[in-house]
């Protein structure tokens, strides 16, 4: 017999770039609501609070360094400059002894912001992740409201087909705990809590 009550996953496969395009995360200055969103014109991600406005430096910056000797003056000239765009071959340095200025060649590291101790993060900013709970010793997490939405159709869902064969949709990449039917009413209410996140 055909039990036309079950709830069928109609979400649609959908893989977890999908959900790439905008990041809803916890501001760090100020602690409230952010979105990190992709500008279509450069492709480069944008951090924005509309709570306190301030930004954030964008990950693939260098952290410049410089431990040479003065060809003057023989000083060891040690200097760090703040994250930068671009390497470039050398520096142009004013030798805090001799006052000339010579050419130095810089020493690059990636510049790695403040990191997120606890948590789920975006990949850009290292910002937080909006929308995560504890679930146990597991994270359930979305980047976007839509994403949130897409899992609990998921999660309420009681018959989930495989809807493509062409590729691995991002709900068959679900953690077990998600994918587990005795979980089904606490991650609901969990995603419940996220949707009214203030
Ligand atoms: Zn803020
Ligand atoms: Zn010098």
């Amino acid at each position: 017999m055909k039990d036309e009550t079950i709830t069928r996953f109609t979400g649609g496969p959908r893989t977890i770039y999908s959900f790439t395009d905008t990041f809803v995360v916890e501001c760090p200055h100020c602690r409230h609501r952010a979105e990190v969103t992709k500008n279509s014109a450069s492709g480069q991600y944008e951090f924005h609070c509309s709570t306190c406005h301030r930004g954030l430096a964008q990950r693939g910056l260098y952290k410049v360094s410089v431990n040479r000797y003065c060809p003057d003056c023989g000083y060891r000239v040690e200097v760090t400059l703040p994250a930068v765009k671009q390497k470039t071959s050398f520096v142009l340095l004013k030798c805090p002894a001799c006052r000339l200025s010579n050419r130095f060649t810089p020493i690059y590291e990636d510049y790695v912001p403040p990191q997120v101790q606890d948590g789920e993060t975006e990949p850009y900013f290292g910002s937080k992740l909006w929308l995560q709970d504890s679930f146990g010793a597991a994270i359930l997490w979305a980047y976007t409201y839509e994403h949130l939405q897409h899992l609990k159709e998921y999660i309420q869902a009681k018959l989930r087909q495989r809807q493509t064969t062409t590729f691995s949709p991002m709900v068959e990449r679900l953690p077990p705990f998600i994918k587990s039917a005795k979980n089904r009413k606490a991650l609901l209410a969990s995603i419940e809590k996220l949707t009214l996140k203030k």
